[in-house]
């Protein structure tokens, strides 16, 4: 990928966990590389298909200056992220942030962090069988377009489905969407449970009815197994109403267990 670079970048500002950090400040170095969507056609040589390097220079002093984070690594996070949200160009964004003149009592030369943030694609299924289902979807669909750090890509139809695992009960609607994001898979799941609570979902029994399920189906290819956060979700290839749907809207999304794409999973299911 193409990228603009911002080389060691001098800004004042009053990062730190010292009282005297945070009041007098110090002088930060930051350095950052931008890369650029690939579509950017920086070949046309006009700056509206690239990232004004003063501007941005500009954004990353404005930024810093604006905020007073305890860690260079929050700092460095949030200045990425920042900087994503605001180039709606960028794909990547390497930050390297550096404190040369950290208060350690020691002879060091800085002390720095480096960290890259990106866009994410990830896919998130959508269930109700309670009250107004497709409108329980509809808001949830806007809820998570809403947040400025998720974009969807596509949504796909909506299907009825008989419910899984628990039976007495009624059906269901299932649905599934495309996104890309720059939260972590863990911020993501948090935020898509407040929208789930949101939608008045109150947790019963397990596999029980719902207003209102999401669950993060992959989130780009990794594979997760840690309490609360399974990746890919642990049962999605066990069932047709997810994987239908996203077979339509991300057909060739590869699933990183089975290095098979998604519709191939559902042909096997059909079997
Ligand atoms: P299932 O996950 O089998 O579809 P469910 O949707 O009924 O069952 P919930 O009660 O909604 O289950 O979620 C239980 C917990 O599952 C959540 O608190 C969450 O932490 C955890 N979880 C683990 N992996 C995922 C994932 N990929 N997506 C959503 N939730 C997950
Ligand atoms: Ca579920
Ligand atoms: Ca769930």
């Amino acid at each position: 990928m193409d990228y603009v670079e911002i080389k060691e970048l001098i800004v004042f500002a009053h990062h730190g966990v010292f009282k005297q950090e945070k009041e007098l400040g110090q002088k930060f170095v930051v350095s950052a590389r931008l890369y650029l969507d690939t579509e950017a056609d920086v070949i046309k040589d006009d700056v509206d298909s690239s990232v004004h390097y003063g501007e941005a220079a500009m954004e990353i002093t404005r930024f810093l200056q604006a905020e007073s984070y305890n860690l260079i690594e929050t700092a460095a996070g949030r200045l990425a992220e920042h900087l994503l949200l605001t180039y709606s160009l960028l794909r990547k964004v390497q930050i390297r942030l550096a404190k040369p003149w950290a208060p350690v009592g020691l002879p060091l030369n800085e002390v720095a962090i480096e960290l890259s943030r990106s866009w994410q694609p990830a896919v998130v299924a959508l269930g109700s069988n309670m009250g107004d289902r497709r409108g329980h979807i509809e808001t949830a669909l806007r809820a998570l377009d809403r947040n400025k750090s998720i974009r969807l890509l596509t949504s796909s139809e909506l299907i009825e489905s008989s419910p899984y695992g628990v039976t007495d009960q009624e059906d269901f609607l299932n649905g599934a969407v495309y996104i890309e994001t720059v939260l972590s898979p863990h911020s993501l799941l948090k935020y898509m449970q407040v929208v789930e609570n949101d939608s008045g979902r109150v947790r019963t029994r397990h596999w029980g009815p719902r207003t209102l399920d999401l669950d993060l189906i992959y989130y780009s290819d990794l594979i997760i197994h840690s309490e609360d956060l399974t990746l890919p979700h642990p049962e999605m290839q066990k069932r047709d109403f997810v994987l239908g749907p996203v077979c339509e809207i991300a057909p060739n999304y590869v699933d990183p267990r089975y290095g098979v794409p998604v519709c191939e999973l559902l042909a096997r299911l059909e079997k």
